[in-house]
């Protein structure tokens, strides 16, 4: 049985993610504690995940540092996974959260228990540093108060 941060401090034995020329900056924002998404500076155009032009209109995006605010949009309880290390994590949260600005981003909601978990949840993002140029950004609930 783990506990909910078990699933961030996991990151040492997960698959991790290969960045590619397009996606860079934002896993070496992650690193540095940021989550980025895009803003094409023709349309206005916000989008994630990061891609070399704009789906709107074409134009090339740049980049914005989000708030690292946002609210759960959706999720699901993984229960099972037979795969290393999700196996002994299980159950275990992944969620699709909506940027206060407006993307939506997949991530882990950490810091409680998956039955706290609900749509419309308040979420901050943090990240954890594999590297200079590898973090992952993860959730947890935002403090209310
Ligand atoms: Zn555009």
């Amino acid at each position: 049985m783990s506990t909910p941060d078990d699933i961030a401090a996991s990151l040492d034995r997960r698959p991790l993610p290969l960045p590619d020329n397009v996606s860079v900056p934002y896993w070496e924002a992650a690193a540095r504690g940021e989550v980025l998404y895009q803003e094409c500076p023709a349309c206005g155009q916000r989008q994630f995940y990061p891609r070399a032009l704009c789906t709107a209109c074409a134009a090339e995006p740049e980049w914005r540092t989000a708030s690292g605010r946002g609210t759960v949009h959706t999720f699901t309880v993984v229960r099972q996974n037979w795969a290393e290390p999700f196996r002994e994590l299980a159950p275990y949260v992944v969620a699709i959260v909506e940027l206060e600005e407006g993307p939506r981003m997949m991530g882990n909601v950490t810091g409680c228990a998956p039955e706290d978990v609900h749509i419309g949840m308040r979420v901050e993002a943090y990240t954890i540093a594999v590297d200079d140029g590898l973090g992952v950004p993860f959730w947890r609930p935002a403090d209310t108060g």
